[in-house]
């Protein structure tokens, strides 16, 4: 039997070609009765499916108590029309979830003189271009593990913040929080809305300046923790005192990793786990593998993913050269922000598109080699289009 999609634009164009208007009728008459059969032959054989269908399923629910023929029916409903969608949904947003994100390292949020600072005009404009560029935050935890959950046609972007400076957070007086210190600024982002209160906190816990201590408010430093933790922000480790792990020794590295952790979380409690880590000065230990697990006194900590100081946007999760405990940071000062998003302007196919899904990967035919290829057993469908 011969594929009608692929034989009859061919024969229209010649049946086109015979002339007088009587042949014409006749064929096109004929052309109705040959079109007809088939039709008639296929409602008789709906009729006589559906037939069947109704007196197995009678059958089966008398015997069963269910009806097999429903459940067979519901396989075939779910088992192609999702993959379609999923092509068609990537391709119309041009998605690409190998491309490169920008994991951006903020410190101080204010008026010190530093370059470590960006006044709270400068924050707020960062996140408007970010916000009118089709960025869209999420945290680094779940940056690192795949779980990116932004919608169709966005690009995932990573707000961190180190040393926990009081301009991260700040209580006023009167108990209001403010309003030119970055979760502010962030809070007033998420009300004018296309954007979430998500960003990773590495805070510092004994240090000589008291400023950088749990965001300078001795009082407020276990409410803003949960506070932070329950408006779906981060808190990850930055260490206890800021501690050069490459310099330090292995014991001194394990306690420290431990110690943090674990403080941390018994300050936010409601059993929060601490998993990603801001290496200080990104400064690495010789043995890179205590940033993943160790053991202090008996006890054993695990960290998931961990931040470098520098080294530009950072590949996808996904990518098969992906390191999570390497993952590379810009930090936002003067024009870097400007200059790393004029990268993905001036070369999109590198960017990170998301498909809105965050339980499948979702990858164009042909990547740009710089993106490297998905690894096997991320236990998510690969979506190509
Ligand atoms: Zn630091």
């Amino acid at each position: 039997m011969s594929n009608p999609d692929v034989d009859e634009p061919a024969l229209r164009r010649s049946r086109s070609r015979t002339t007088g208007p009587r042949a014409r009728r006749q064929q096109l008459r004929r052309r109705r009765q040959r079109r007809l059969i088939p039709l008639a032959l296929a409602v008789l054989l709906v009729v006589l499916l559906i037939v069947l269908a109704t007196s197995l399923s009678d059958k089966g629910a008398a015997e069963a108590g269910t009806t097999s023929s429903t459940r067979a029916a519901d396989t075939i409903a779910t088992g192609q029309a999702p993959e379609a969608d999923a092509i068609a949904r990537a391709r119309s947003v041009g998605a690409n979830e190998l491309g490169q994100v920008m994991v951006l390292m903020y410190h101080l949020v204010g008026y010190e003189e530093s370059q470590y600072n960006r006044t709270p005009e400068e924050f707020r404009q960062d996140i408007a271009t970010l916000k009118a560029a089709g960025y869209y935050p999420v945290n680094l935890r779940d940056f690192a593990s795949g779980n990116i959950e932004v919608p169709a046609g966005k690009s995932p972007v990573v707000i961190t913040f180190d040393d926990s400076s009081g301009g991260q957070y700040r209580v006023m007086p009167d108990g209001r929080v403010d309003p030119d210190c970055a979760v502010a600024i962030i809070d007033e982002a998420v009300r004018q809305g296309d954007w979430e209160s998500r960003a990773s906190f590495y805070p510092l816990l004994d240090v000589d300046a008291p400023d950088h201590v749990l965001f300078g408010q001795p009082d407020l430093e276990e409410p803003k923790l949960r506070q932070l933790v329950s408006w779906g922000y981060e808190i990850g480790s930055h260490t206890v005192t800021h501690l050069n792990l490459r310099k330090a020794s292995v014991s001194d590295v394990k306690k420290q990793l431990f110690l943090s952790k674990q403080m941390l979380e018994e300050m936010i409690g409601d059993a929060y786990q601490v998993t990603s880590l801001a290496v200080p000065f990104g400064a690495y230990p010789a043995q890179a593998s205590l940033l993943k697990s160790g053991d202090y006194q008996g006890e054993s900590y695990e960290y998931q993913a961990a931040l470098k100081a520098t080294g530009g946007a950072s590949l996808s999760p996904f990518s098969s050269a992906f390191r999570p405990y390497h993952i590379p940071r810009i930090q936002v000062s003067g024009t870097s922000l400007a200059q790393a998003l004029a990268v993905f302007e001036k070369s999109p196919e590198l960017r990170f598109v998301s498909d809105g899904d965050p339980k499948t990967i979702a990858v164009p035919r042909v990547v740009d080699p710089a993106l490297s290829s998905p690894p096997q057993g991320t236990g998510r469908e690969i979506v190509r289009y």
